[in-house]
């Protein structure tokens, strides 16, 4: 008794699905309707290697939307019929039209075989695929064929009678709409699993969710819940506000993304023929040798400009602060001793304060981010970033968490998800900390200017940002070699094509990113502040101890005699090697709290310190910086940017990577190798430095 299959050819009008049809059934073919509708339904039964195969020639349709009847037909089949398997015949001359639907069909979760059939014409046309990895990418197996010449076909029956033999499994590679369609996804999702479970088993929750949002007739009518149809409505104008576009293009763009990405590695082409717009910009952009250059001179204008720019918005927030503080300072008679008065100027306006002026300069880096991003150019870094990543163990795809990680380490950590293997999920994860975060800028715009002259700034800042990328490649390299072991998998990097960026959708980000960073100064970095400015300020020292000293002297000792002191001073010999003193070791302690604290902390540590404490308020960043160039050495100043680049990130960083691998293992490994990895880069630096300039 053989074995009963089904199969169905799918593919575009004029793929060769006729030909292919014909080469497989011969004669066996009887030709009817499709149930309801006048479109054509061949059909054929023929035996092959004790399997009785009956195959279904489907419409010609270069899509699965509801827009003409072939393309309902179609899309029935393949859901209503359950072929055990799906043949997509592609043109492969014209392949990243024809992955389309392919694309398509992979959303469906359908047991897909793809056909590249017209290979005679791909070759003419001087196309070599690497049919190996884009079968991987694909998820499905490649078969080349002629048509009309019978080519292909004992490996086409083979493939489809092993493919019929497997569990439909989950597809590791989807095609990814971004984060707000995909935020919207989830939560129709969400909705439909709730309110429309027999549609949900039928189709599956995700692809109803993307066909609402397309806005496709034939699957809108069948949901029935008002509630669903509310949030799909809402969904999709949220998303035409945002990408003044209709969703459905956007996600067609997307998906001509996903192919082109998969195409960009897989294809290569021996005679000139690429065409439009985008990939006119992609072959310069991406290109071998000049990618990375581009990409390096991409990002230093961007430092250059979030500091020229900022300047001016920076001034003006000092100016505000400094006046702040005369005026709270001002409510004291002048040279009072007020614990209050200490609190508000030095503890909390200092400390706040000199946290909040660099607001501008947050924004304007996620502008510039926001910008790229939503340009399409971010997914052409983490393309070009693929290279390196490979030779390193890596997919370009960690690429993009790590990219993440340069606004804040915990949502970069979170984004790992996108990597389905857990070996290179926790390796980026170990690694994004050396990213330079937003909080990591406040402190090298506190240093960068004291310590180096105008001209080297946007360099500076530049070189600090490469350091730390430069770093988590060898440490990604060396993981990868020793606890990570093992082979990786690899992924469709997306290239969608490049569009304008639209107002809201930057602001979007932007805003985001400047909200978190003030919530985040009026919260963690203003407790903080508070708990180290008393630790700073007490216990005091007996009166009659500082009698016979000089007011100087007398604030020195104060500031020994405090807790901070104390355990400044018990931690020194072990920062002496590093160029640090003790005042600068309290600072690093705040600094796990949050990276920002390092400045608030140096700013209260300078006030509290000098002579005229609290006396005019006048702590302005400028202030603090010519402290720091009158005490310390422009090499330190490197040194304490590198020290805070590389050492234990933040607390919620730790506890993010707690929750994400539900280990307290890795994150302490994450902690204690990172601040081991910190001292001995910075000892190497500070000695070396020190031994040329000394
Ligand atoms: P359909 O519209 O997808 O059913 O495509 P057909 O099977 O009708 O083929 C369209 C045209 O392409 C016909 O002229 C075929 O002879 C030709 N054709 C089909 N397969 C191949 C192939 O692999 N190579 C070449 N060069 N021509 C093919
Ligand atoms: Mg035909």
């Amino acid at each position: 008794m053989d074995k009963k299959i089904k199969v169905a050819l799918a593919g575009n009008p004029n793929s060769g699905k006729t030909s292919i049809f014909n080469m497989l059934t011969g004669a066996h073919q009887h030709v009817g309707n499709y149930p309801g509708v006048t479109v054509e339904k061949k059909e054929g039964t023929f035996k092959y290697a004790g399997f009785e195969i009956t195959l279904v020639d489907l419409p010609g349709t270069y899509s699965l939307s509801a827009y003409s009847i072939e393309e309902l037909v179609a899309r029935n089949f393949v859901i209503e019929e359950h072929p055990d398997v799906v043949v997509d015949i592609i043109d492969a001359s014209n392949i990243e039209r024809n992955l389309y639907l392919a694309t398509q069909l992979i959303e469906m979760n359908a047991p897909l075989v793809l056909a590249f059939n017209m290979s005679d014409m791909a070759e003419q046309k001087g196309l070599k695929f690497d049919i190996g990895q884009l079968s991987q990418l694909m998820e499905a197996e490649i078969v080349s064929t002629v048509g009309n010449k019978g080519k292909g076909k004992t490996e086409l029956l083979d493939v489809i009678i092993r493919t019929s033999g497997q569990d439909r499994r989950q597809r590791i590679h989807k095609v990814h709409y971004g984060e707000e369609i995909e935020h919207e996804l989830g939560e129709i999702g969400i909705l439909l699993a709730d309110k429309e479970q027999q549609l949900v088993e039928k189709y599956g929750s995700r692809w109803l969710a993307v066909k609402l949002l397309e806005h496709d007739s034939d699957i809108t009518v069948k949901v029935h819940s008002r509630e669903v149809l509310e949030a799909v409505t809402a969904g999709i104008e949220h998303l035409k506000s945002i990408f003044a576009d209709e969703p459905e293009i956007v996600m067609a763009d997307r998906r001509y993304g996903f192919i082109s990405g998969a195409c960009q590695e897989t294809v290569k082409t021996t005679v000139e023929s690429r065409h439009s717009y985008s990939d006119r910009i992609d072959a310069i952009v991406t290109n071998r040798i000049l990618g990375l250059p581009i990409f390096l001179l991409l990002m230093y204008l961007v430092f250059l400009s979030t500091f020229k720019i900022g300047k001016y918005p920076m001034g003006w927030l000092e100016q505000f602060f400094g006046w702040a503080g005369i005026t709270i300072a001002g409510f004291w008679p002048v040279g009072s001793e007020s614990w209050l008065k200490s609190l508000l100027v030095d503890g909390v306006i200092g400390g706040v304060g000199g946290v909040i002026v660099f607001l501008p300069n947050i924004l304007l880096l996620f502008l510039a981010i926001a910008l790229l991003e939503d340009s399409g150019y971010m997914a052409r870094a983490a393309f070009i970033m693929d290279r390196v990543m490979h030779k390193i163990g890596l997919h370009g795809k960690s690429f993009i968490p790590m990219l993440i990680g340069f606004g804040c380490s915990v949502p970069a950590i979170m984004a790992t998800r996108i990597l389905e293997n857990k070996r290179n999920r926790l390796t980026t994860m170990m690694a994004i900390p050396l990213m330079s975060c937003g909080a990591r800028l406040t402190i090298y715009m506190l240093i960068i200017p004291a310590f180096f002259p105008e001209k080297w700034h946007g360099p500076m800042l530049w070189l600090i940002y490469l350091i730390g990328i430069i770093l988590s490649i060898v440490v990604i390299k060396v993981l990868r070699l020793t606890v990570f072991k093992g082979e990786t998998t690899p992924f469709v990097m997306e290239l969608p094509p490049y569009r304008m960026p639209t107002g809201k959708s930057v602001c979007i980000h932007m805003w985001h990113r400047g909200w978190m960073y003030l919530r985040k100064a009026g919260t963690i970095i203003l407790a903080v502040s508070i708990i180290l400015w008393a630790a700073m300020s007490y216990p005091k020292p007996s009166e009659q101890s500082l009698a016979d000293l000089n007011p100087e002297q007398a604030q020195q000792k104060k500031l020994e005699h405090s807790v901070i002191g104390r355990i400044g001073q018990a931690i020194e010999p072990a920062l002496k090697p590093l160029g640090f003193d003790w005042k600068i070791g309290t600072a690093l302690i705040g600094a796990t709290a949050a990276k920002e604290v390092f400045v608030s902390q140096l700013a209260i540590v300078f006030a509290v310190s000098s002579q005229e404490a609290g006396a005019d308020g006048e702590k302005s960043t400028q202030n603090l910086r010519e402290k720091l160039q009158a005490n310390y050495t422009p090499l330190t100043g490197f040194c304490i940017m590198l020290f805070c680049l590389i050492s234990a990130p933040c607390v919620a960083t730790i506890a993010m990577t707690r929750q994400e691998t539900n280990s307290w293992g890795w994150a302490l490994f994450q902690f204690f190798g990172l601040t081991a990895l910190a001292y001995v880069v910075t000892l190497i630096v500070y000695q070396i430095g020190n031994s040329i300039s000394g």
